[in-house]
């Protein structure tokens, strides 16, 4: 069965969900060039879920999904990857839960308020998510805090400050640990220092591809769909919708 058959069964006869909207929304941890930010890691050492991620081009923005590879199913998103720039190949990435610890701001800078208490936001339960070249300097990083015993014991609780250089190349997620302390998890809400449900965010699931591929930008305006239909016009930067039928 190809990546386009196996996308053909996943949508079966339900073809109008494909409000970009379901897709599960989630905080990722991410950084502006040259910005740094405490996190408090929540997931231990050697723990962390490892899956492979596309990012997906939906209007100016990418979205990050599981690759079906991970179920060892064809995968829709890596045959579109050959040939569609605005789906990238997977590539292996780390999740880890961590307490961002930069209190909330909106666009305006202005502070998030909780909705229960009124108050300002302090800090926020986020993923964060390394690829490779991150991931590795994380475990050189806590390979040798190990070895000059700065640090003996859990990942849990250990804060650090996360940064992301100025070089084009490096991850929003910062790539830069620097180890603070260990925090007093005690200190915070039993519920706010829980890990994330990996699962219902990271779990391969047709449906999301199946949104996806609706919304995601065409490669170019005489593109053919890779499902058979005509591909309609694509400009960067814009919603196009690829019309299956
Ligand atoms: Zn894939």
């Amino acid at each position: 069965m190809t990546g386009t058959d196996f996308l053909r069964n996943a949508r079966g006869n339900d073809v109008g969900d494909t409000n970009y909207d379901k897709l599960p929304f989630y905080m990722k941890f991410s950084l502006n060039k040259g910005e740094d930010k405490d996190v408090i890691f929540l997931t231990e050492e050697g723990e962390h879920v490892g899956i492979p991620q596309h990012s997906v081009k939906v209007g100016k923005y990418f979205k990050d999904v599981t690759c079906m590879s991970a179920l060892e199913a064809p995968c829709p998103l890596c045959q579109i990857a050959e040939s569609n720039p605005a789906v990238k190949r997977a590539a292996g990435v780390r999740v880890y839960t961590v307490l961002d610890m930069t209190p909330r701001k909106d666009k305006e800078g202005k502070p998030v308020l909780d909705k229960e208490t009124g108050k300002p936001i302090m800090y926020s339960r986020r993923f964060l998510i390394l690829k490779p070249r991150a991931a590795a300097k994380l475990d050189s990083k806590l390979a040798r805090l190990r070895e000059k015993k700065k640090l003996t014991g859990s990942l849990v609780g250990a804060k650090f400050t996360i940064a992301r250089s100025t070089d084009e190349m490096a991850p929003r997620s910062g790539d830069d640990f620097d180890f603070v302390d260990m925090a007093d998890l005690s200190q915070f809400p039993a519920d706010d220092v829980e890990e994330l449900d990996y699962g219902r965010y990271f779990e391969p699931s047709a449906a999301a591809l199946k949104i996806l591929c609706a919304n995601l930008n065409a490669p170019t305006q005489e593109a053919v769909s890779p499902f058979g239909g005509e591909g309609t016009e694509g400009v960067e930067g814009t919603e196009a919708q690829i019309d299956f039928d």
